[in-house]
C-alpha cells in the first residue's frame, strides 16, 4: 500500500460542487432585520463581488468550473496529499484505517487559501484594489495576504488582539506578503472605539473584528469585503479537498465509512464533507461524517438553530444557523479558529437535517491526540485540526472493542507551526480543560 496518495495534474478536480444544487430544501435566505425581508442583492454586492454573490444563492448548477488563473495558483500546492496514518494505527492497535488529507502543505498552512484565491480574484476581476478582512488566529489573515500578494491588491487585516499580541511571526508573515496588520477593536473604525469604550482591555473577538473590517469595507469604495468562512460560497470553494480526496480514495482503492473534520465556521469541514454527502444522497453511500468542535465554543452541540448575526456590531445581515448568540465571549483556548459563535448555514441545516453528526471535546484531549499525531505521524497539527484528530482516534478505539474494520477519514485542516508556545505550554502542563459554563452559554442566547 502506497503511504502517500498523489495525483497527477490531469487528475486534479476541475470543479468545485455546489452541494446548494442537490439539497432537498433549499437554504433559508439572509435576513436584513430593517426590513424583515430577505437582504437585497444591492446591498450585498456593495460587500461581495457580483460572481461570488452567484455563488453563494447556489447559481450555476452542481459543478462551478475553477477559473484557470485560480487553478494555475492551486498548483503551487495541489494536489495536497492524503496520507494513511500506519503509524498511528499500529500505535492504536485498531483493525480501521485510518486516512488524512494533509492541507497544510498550502503556502499559508492551512485549507484558507482554497478560498482566499479565488476570492481575491474575482473581486480583481471587477477592478476591486484594495481587501478589507478580519482574522483570528491569524490564518485567514495570512491567506489573504498571500492571494492580494499574487493578484496585486492590497490587504487591511483586522486582527483580533489577543492573537495579535500572542503570534507576532502569523503577522510577521502577513506582512511579508503585503498586508496591513491593526489589532482589533481598533481605534480605526467607530465600532473598535465602541468596544474599547465597554472594555479597554478586551481581548478582541472574531465577531467584533468583522465588524471593524465591515466599516472599513463600507468607507472606501474601491474596498470590498472577504470573509474565511461560514458562507456558502466558501464552503463552495473548499469543496476541491473532498473531491480530490475522492480520487485519491479511489486511487488506494478505498472508501471511507467515517468523514471527520473540525468545525469552527464550518469551511474546512464542509470541504471535506460535502462531495461524500452528496454521494450519501445520490449514490446510496453511508458514510458517517462528524463535525468535531470544542467543549469552549459548542456551537452545533449546545448552540440553538435560529437567526442570527455575523458579528458583533451587528452589521452583518441574519443568517440561519446554529449560533451561541453573537456577543458570545469564548475563552482564550488555543484553538483560535474554533472560537466562533456561530457556524455556516449549509452546515447548520445539514446537521439539522441529520446528515451529520457533532462532537465536542475539550483543548487538554484534543492536544493529547496532538501529540500522539506527531509522535506518530510526524506532522505537527495546528490545535484547531487536533479536534478532527481525536475524534479519528476515537472512532478507532471504537473499532477496536467491537472488533470492525472501518476506513475512517479526516481533514487536517492545517499545521502548528506558528503554534508552538500553546504545545509548550501544554508539554508543561499549563493549559486546562476548559468547558464553557452552561449558564454563560443560556444568558448569551437570551434564554
Ligand atoms: C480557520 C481554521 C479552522 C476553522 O475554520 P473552519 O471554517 O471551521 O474550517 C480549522 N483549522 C485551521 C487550520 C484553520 O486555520
Amino acid at each position: 500500500m502506497e503511504k502517500k496518495i498523489l495525483l497527477s495534474e490531469s487528475e486534479m478536480p476541475r470543479h468545485w460542487y455546489n452541494i446548494i444544487a442537490h439539497m432537498p430544501n433549499q437554504p433559508a435566505p439572509p435576513m436584513d432585520p430593517s426590513t424583515g425581508q430577505p437582504a437585497a442583492p444591492e446591498k450585498l454586492a456593495r460587500i461581495f463581488a457580483p460572481q461570488l454573490l452567484e455563488q453563494e444563492m447556489g447559481q450555476g448548477g452542481a459543478y462551478i468550473e475553477i477559473p484557470e488563473e485560480v487553478f494555475d495558483t492551486y498548483r503551487i500546492w495541489r494536489p495536497a496529499p492524503l496520507i494513511r496514518a500506519t503509524e498511528l494505527e499500529k500505535l492504536l492497535d485498531t483493525p480501521a484505517k485510518i486516512y488524512y488529507k494533509y492541507e497544510g502543505v498550502s503556502p499559508a498552512g492551512s485549507h484558507k487559501p482554497n478560498t482566499a484565491i479565488p476570492q481575491v480574484y474575482y473581486n480583481k476581476l471587477n477592478g476591486i484594489k484594495r481587501i478589507a478582512t478580519e482574522t483570528g488566529a491569524g490564518q485567514w489573515g495570512t491567506s489573504i495576504a498571500f492571494a492580494t500578494q499574487r493578484f496585486g491588491l492590497e490587504s487591511i487585516i483586522y486582527m483580533v488582539k489577543v492573537s495579535y499580541e500572542q503570534k507576532p511571526y502569523r503577522k510577521a508573515m502577513m506582512e511579508m506578503w503585503g498586508g496591513k496588520v491593526i489589532p482589533s477593536p481598533s481605534t480605526t473604525t467607530a465600532c473598535g472605539r465602541a468596544m474599547l469604550a465597554e472594555d479597554p482591555d478586551s481581548n478582541g473577538s472574531l465577531g467584533g473584528a468583522i465588524s471593524e473590517a465591515l466599516e472599513d469595507t463600507l468607507s472606501r469604495e474601491d474596498t470590498r469585503y472577504c470573509l474565511g468562512s461560514v458562507l456558502n460560497h466558501v464552503a463552495l470553494h473548499q469543496t476541491i479537498v473532498g473531491e480530490e480526496s475522492i480520487k485519491q480514495m479511489e486511487k488506494a482503492g478505498d472508501y471511507p465509512d467515517i468523514v471527520i473534520g473540525c468545525a469552527g465556521g464550518g469551511s474546512n469541514l464542509a470541504g471535506i464533507a460535502f462531495p461524500y454527502i452528496r454521494e450519501n444522497m445520490l449514490s446510496a453511500r453511508k458514510t458517517e461524517i462528524i463535525a468535531v468542535e470544542p467543549t469552549a465554543c459548542p456551537t452545533l452541540t449546545k448552540g440553538t438553530y435560529t437567526y442570527d448575526f455575523g458579528d458583533v456590531a451587528q452589521l452583518t445581515p441574519q443568517l440561519k444557523m446554529y449560533t451561541l448568540g453573537s456577543k458570545f465571549m469564548p475563552a482564550g483556548i488555543h484553538a483560535g479558529g474554533l472560537r466562533y459563535h456561530g457556524m455556516s448555514p449549509l452546515v447548520s441545516q445539514l446537521y439539522h437535517e441529520g446528515y451529520m453528526k457533532a462532537e465536542a471535546y475539550n483543548q487538554l484531549e484534543c492536544f493529547e491526540a496532538a501529540a500522539m499525531f506527531v509522535r506518530t505521524e510526524g506532522i505537527l497539527p495546528a490545535p484547531e485540526s487536533s479536534h478532527a484528530i481525536k475524534a479519528a482516534i476515537v472512532q478507532a478505539l471504537k473499532a477496536k472493542e467491537e472488533g470492525t474494520s472501518k476506513t475512517i477519514l479526516f481533514n487536517l485542516s492545517g499545521h502548528g507551526h506558528f503554534d508552538i508556545a500553546s504545545y509548550e505550554k501544554y508539554f508543561q502542563g499549563e493549559l486546562i480543560a476548559y468547558e464553557h459554563p452552561e449558564a454563560e452559554i443560556a444568558k448569551s442566547l437570551g434564554r
